[in-house]
């Protein structure tokens, strides 16, 4: 099959902010549905805080905390079973959360939370969000189809963070969704994980959804691969904290990249270089005010007025100033201390 008879498709990455809820889902779902005629390729986060519960559960396994395991497994059950609509995607997230509950037992078990285990429980939140988001469009008349990025999305086994084999993905990728872009459905992918190829589940690190956004776009030559999240684009800083921060039309990737490094995780840094590389317009758009014009990443920054761009802050940073007449020359120094 030629890639050039499967539509350039538009990428449409939904953060868990805009998956948070049934009226969340049902606003982004629409969005989906009034771009159809340009062939969108939907990749979905897990909904809010579900990878952070998620995590904190395991870890509650692993100290043997039932009290925490069952209360957070009841959350983040309701969570998904009062999301859902129909009785097939109810049993699809009954069938999961046995499946799910079945590793927190073995963690608790064993006394044991390896990365690998890990990276699997953590891919339940995208596993499950995926069918939410599936049945939401299909009730809005879409032709949709759910599609594990694992099956697709090889990587070596550094779980955690593990890095993406894009000799054997990209083809993968155009042969798995590419039939379906023909037939003009709606494929719906989980974002963030992924696997080895032995099979075993990775995840491509926290906000890794991102990544498999960008992914998705070069290896299907999108024409646009827009970030869908709760504000207006990448902002001059936080808007939790300074109210009056203000969007950004434009920004290069180097300067997204470093801001997202220092605390502005509206991106995840480094993982769209590969669509700037490819020259393909990444966009950060608000699901709750769609009609703005969202920040444009773009490879180089023109200058403009204002040098400086944006501000952003990490909590918890500590500074230790080391002064000693002992570290001109010695190897090991900054080892030793
Ligand atoms: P998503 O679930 O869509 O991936 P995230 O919570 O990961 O969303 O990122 C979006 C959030 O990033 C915003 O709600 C905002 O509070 C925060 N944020 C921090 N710094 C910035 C910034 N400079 N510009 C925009 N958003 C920022
Ligand atoms: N759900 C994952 C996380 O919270 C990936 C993502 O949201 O991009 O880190
Ligand atoms: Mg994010």
């Amino acid at each position: 099959m030629s890639s050039k008879s499967i539509p350039q498709p538009i990428v449409m990455k939904f953060g868990g902010t805009s998956l948070k809820d049934s009226d969340r889902i049902q606003n982004a779902a629409q969005l989906v549905s009034e771009r159809k005629n340009q062939h969108p390729v939907v990749v979905t986060s897990a909904m809010s805080g579900v990878t952070s519960k998620l995590i904190e559960t395991a870890e509650a396994a692993l100290e043997k905390n039932k009290t925490i395991v069952s209360e957070n497994l009841a959350w983040l059950h309701k969570v998904h079973f009062t999301t859902a609509k129909t009785p097939e995607v109810q049993k699809e997230i009954t069938r999961l959360f046995q499946k799910l509950e079945e590793h927190f037992t073995g963690v608790e078990m064993l006394g044991e939370l390896t990365p690998r285990t890990l990276d699997i429980i953590c891919s339940f939140g995208e596993r499950l969000s995926s069918w939410l988001m599936l049945e939401t469009l299909q009730s809005l008349g879409l032709s949709a189809e759910r599609f594990d990025s694992r099956e697709f999305v090889r990587t070596n086994n550094q779980f955690g963070s593990a890095e993406i084999s894009w000799d054997f993905t990209c083809p993968q990728i155009k042969k798995t969704l590419g039939p379906a872009l023909k037939k003009g459905i709606v494929p719906v992918i989980t974002g963030y994980i992924a696997a080895t190829e032995d099979g075993q589940t990775t995840t491509l690190g926290r906000g890794g959804s991102d990544y498999s956004a960008s992914l998705c776009g070069v290896c299907l030559d999108a024409t646009e691969i827009q970030i869908w999240t709760d504000v207006d684009g990448m902002m001059t800083a936080d808007p939790r904290v300074i109210k009056n921060a203000k969007p950004l039309s434009q920004i290069s990737f180097q300067e997204a990249a470093e801001l997202a490094y220092f605390g502005a995780k509206v991106l995840h840094p480094k993982t769209i270089q590969p669509a700037i590389d490819a020259e393909i317009p990444v966009k950060i758009l608000n699901t709750q005010n769609p009609t703005a014009s969202g920040t444009t990443i773009i490879k180089d920054s023109p200058q403009t007025k204002n040098s400086i761009k944006a501000i952003a802050f990490k909590k918890g940073i500590s500074v230790i100033n080391i002064c000693s007449s002992r570290m001109l020359g010695p190897y090991g120094f900054l080892s030793k201390i």
